[in-house]
């Protein structure tokens, strides 16, 4: 975990909404028995956009 306590929310630049996905590699892990997040990289696709998008961090309010 970061140290700060800044929390951010990760949404499409097009349209606002948070169901978005980048593109990654899970690796296998042997010794966990599940797969683990590799490399992350670049694309970022809305869910309800239906396409490629432009993914953009929001700082969330400290509550
Ligand atoms: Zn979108």
């Amino acid at each position: 975990m970061p140290e700060t306590s800044k929390r951010i929310a990760i949404v499409c630049g097009t349209c606002g909404s948070d169901e978005v996905s980048r593109d990654a590699w899970a690796n296998w892990d042997t010794r966990k028995q599940d797969w683990v997040l590799g490399a992350v990289f670049d694309y970022g696709h809305c869910h309800r956009c239906d396409g490629e998008t432009r993914l953009i961090e929001v700082e969330l309010a400290s509550s």
